[in-house]
């Protein structure tokens, strides 16, 4: 029996024999501790965890602790004390008795018997550690390398569980089981079911992983990068952190209530463990706020004349648009606070809407934002998630707002025709909201929560299709329809614009390089096939690019003068050849007129007869309504087969097949009515219709022709594949206005109420 020693009681850690565990206390920690230390004799101390509830007399310790043996006390710069206790041996404790605050008791070692067993679990508690450490992540196998100095069961017990990861109330059966055999099962049990825990846990990682989406991916990953820098000590101060920001946050110009829930939000990350979830969550949401331009304004250029002479040495006439922004400027500054009009510039890709937007945003002197909406289906991405959701961010217009740095930039939005509906929500609907100017002056992001103020914000939406425009969203918006370019406007635009440009861009002269008109008429017609100017752009930079690397090579060719027979050479063969070997006319093939993507252009149509049962077939990949136009076709001819001279036993006896080429392009809508009628005629009279003649117009049952769209772009179309007579409906004559003179003077129109007209114009009096 030894003498009396002071008592150490620890209500959240055991310490182990041969186990070194380091301590670090304020003066607000457990005055027992504190006292203790400085109390003790010869450094040691007798070590207890209670059994059950807090000791509160000599009859509730446990009759077994650990010697322990105090072997650094330091004071630490923070004003905290750090102590290292070592752990001893395994100590029988009796007669406690209380002096004053502490306790004190007897103590005699613990014997310890060695059995023949011994060695066999000392072996198989060494296996199950191996087969524990290399299936266990998080356990490192630091402690493979001490196994080597320990000899007996009794120790290897020791040192295996004060590594294991095993809750404070399994470990303090450790300590009072004396038994190294009792010992080694448990260890063996423990570690056997934190294996099972460890392989549960893997699976349903698995599991879950494949369920996440890309933006809870990217949450956790961004997680997991933080934890690691905390562990590699590369994380930040987070006292320092909340310092900063509290000061910016005072110097954001939001109102009271928004910077009131921003110091909340502080308070809330200030006082979240470094560890938990929601810290990060936290963050992200405060880095959003702090970020956004609340309050920040830039001021628009009040000098009309220059705004305009941006516009116009930025972008080729489009005069439509910039005459409503110099309005808006001038009607700005005579009255003060003025809504932005919300423009919408709809047109076929490429003639100039989303660069005219941002030289109107230079012009202005306005920051841009732009972001697409094509293909959204869910309301979610204009107006973000609530944060309740994981990896949660704002929708797209805030974070437009936070890419542009103001309140008040120009805001594109691109692709405003091609949202979809489904379950997932209305995207157009929310759309709404952000520009209805009656409202947008409190949007409410459901991720920022917080309203911010978009009305001084200028809205220029884009879109391809008119009619693809959701119809609630139309109506809010003010449409500015831009067309295709024809081939002397593109020749406009490159010797102006795209050529000036491009030549600064790859570091050339006009003294280095000329281009002739007809071999940019040459670009703009064989390598090019588009309603804008993007591929004529690009085709004129590649161009560029070959003669800076010709001037360099060569050093002697100083002065490239392009004219069309030099094309070739820098770009290839020509990509597009029109009707250059289809002037032969045949029977059963008659010129539509289609409006696609790339503009305008012809759509032979064509028929043939064999023998059969009078059967209609249709191939060319025809929608609906087409179909339709065919058949309506085919019987206004049957019930006027007199009239138009066809033997009506030919129909009988014969399976009629249209088909109108290049299957790829999508063919639908009412126009080619007139078309289908004539190739029909044509076939069954045997009478050629001349190449140069093109038409469109719908077709009743009873012969009317009604008008169609799109009727500038489809004549720029037919007119650049040589055509030189066009029918049209009586109801488009109007629209003939639009189309450019030069284009007007080498066709001849021809508009009519009802096919008859067409019939005796080309199959009667021989017309051509
Ligand atoms: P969109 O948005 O209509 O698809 P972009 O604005 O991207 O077209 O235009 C493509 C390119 O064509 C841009 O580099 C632009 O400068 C040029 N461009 C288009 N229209 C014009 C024009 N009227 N004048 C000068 N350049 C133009």
């Amino acid at each position: 029996m030894k003498d009396k020693l002071l008592v150490l009681i620890i209500n959240d850690m055991v310490i182990f024999p041969n186990n070194e565990v380091r301590i670090e206390y304020d003066n607000t920690y457990d005055k027992q501790m504190i006292d203790i230390v400085d109390r003790i004799d010869d450094n040691l101390m007798l070590i207890v965890n209670p059994i059950g509830d807090a000791i509160t007399n000599v009859t509730s310790f446990p009759k077994i602790g650990v010697l322990g043996r105090l072997k650094l006390k330091m004071n630490v710069p923070n004003g905290k004390t750090r102590i290292v206790i070592e752990g001893i041996e395994r100590v029988k404790l009796s007669s406690f008795v209380e002096e004053g605050n502490y306790f004190k008791a007897d103590y005699d070692e613990v014997e310890i018997e060695e059995t023949k067993e011994d060695s066999d679990y000392f072996n198989l508690l060494v296996k199950s550690l191996e087969n524990y450490i290399s299936k266990v992540p998080y356990m490192g196998n630091a402690i493979m390398s001490q196994l080597n100095g320990t000899k007996n069961l009794n120790d290897l017990c020791d040192l295996i569980v004060s590594f294991l990861p095993i809750s404070y109330e399994n470990k303090k059966r450790y300590i009072t089981t004396i038994s190294p055999i009792e010992r080694a099962k448990f260890l063996i049990e423990d570690m056997r079911r934190d294996l099972k825990f460890a392989e549960l846990e893997q699976k349903i990682e698995a599991e879950v992983e494949k369920e996440l989406d890309d933006t809870q991916k990217e949450y956790f990953l961004r997680e997991k990068i933080r934890l690691m820098q905390k562990e590699l000590g590369e994380g930040h101060n987070k006292d320092e952190e909340v310092e900063q920001i509290s000061k910016k946050i005072a110097k954001l110009k939001c109102n009271a209530k928004v910077k009131e829930k921003i110091r909340r939000e502080l308070d809330r990350y200030d006082s979240s463990n470094i560890n938990s979830p929601e810290l990060g969550m936290i963050r992200d949401y405060l880095d959003w706020m702090l970020h956004l331009p609340w309050g920040i304004y830039t001021k628009d250029t009040n000098d009309l004349k220059k705004v305009k002479s941006i516009l116009d040495s930025s972008h080729y006439a489009l005069e439509e648009v910039k005459d409503r922004i110099l309005e808006y400027l001038a009607v700005k500054q005579n009255t003060n606070n003025l809504r932005s009009p919300i423009l919408c510039l709809v047109g076929p890709p490429g003639v100039g809407k989303t660069s005219l937007a941002l030289s109107i945003a230079k012009s202005l002197n306005r920051k841009t934002a732009k972001i697409s909406v094509g293909g959204i289906n869910d309301e979610a991405e204009i107006v973000g998630h609530r944060r309740t959701y994981i990896g949660s961010i704002p929708g797209r217009i805030i974070q437009g707002i936070r890419k542009a740095g103001t309140a008040n930039p120009v805001f594109i939005i691109d692709e405003i025709d091609k949202m979809t509906k489904d379950i997932k929500g209305d995207p157009a609907s929310s759309l709404l909201e952000v520009l209805d100017p009656e409202q947008n002056n409190k949007f409410s992001d459901h991720y920022i929560e917080e309203e911010f103020d978009l009305s001084k914000v200028m809205f220029i939406a884009t879109a391809n299709y008119v009619e693809q425009i959701p119809y609630e969203l139309r109506d809010r918006l003010e449409i500015i329809e831009i067309s295709s370019y024809t081939e002397f406007e593109k020749l406009d635009i490159a010797k102006n614009h795209l050529i000036p440009k491009e030549l600064e861009e790859h570091g050339l002269t006009s003294l280095q390089v000329q281009v002739e008109d007809e071999a940019i008429l040459t670009m703009i017609r064989n390598y090019t096939k588009e309603a804008g100017v993007r591929e004529l752009e690009r085709v004129i930079a590649t161009l560029f690019r070959k003669i800076v690397k010709n001037l360099l090579l060569n050093q002697d060719m100083a002065f490239y003068q392009i004219d069309s027979s030099k094309l070739e050479e820098f770009l290839g063969k020509k990509k597009y050849v029109y009707m250059e070997n289809d002037m032969n006319e045949e029977v059963g093939v008659v010129n539509g007129m289609a409006y696609t993507i790339f503009g305008g252009d012809i759509l032979p149509i064509e028929a043939t007869l064999f023998k059969g049962k009078g059967d209609l077939i249709l191939t060319g990949s025809l929608g609906e309504v087409m179909q339709e136009s065919c058949r309506i076709a085919l019987n206004y001819i049957k019930s006027n087969m007199e009239q138009f001279g066809i033997d009506s036993q030919l129909l009988d006896e014969h399976d009629i097949h249209i088909h109108v080429p290049e299957g790829a392009v999508n063919k639908d809508g009412p126009s080619a009515g007139v078309t289908i009628t004539t190739t029909l005629i044509s076939l069954f009279t045997n009478k050629k219709v001349p190449k140069t003649v093109a038409m469109t117009g719908e077709i009743t049952l009873r012969g009317r022709v009604l008008g169609i769209g799109g009727l500038k772009e489809k004549v720029i179309g037919s007119h650049r594949a040589g055509v030189k007579t066009i029918y049209i409906p009586a109801e488009n004559e109007k629209d003939l206005d639009e189309i450019p003179e030069e284009i007007k003077k080498d066709i001849r129109f021809i508009a009519v109420h009802h096919y008859k007209e067409i019939f005796d114009s080309l199959f009667k009096s021989g017309e051509k």
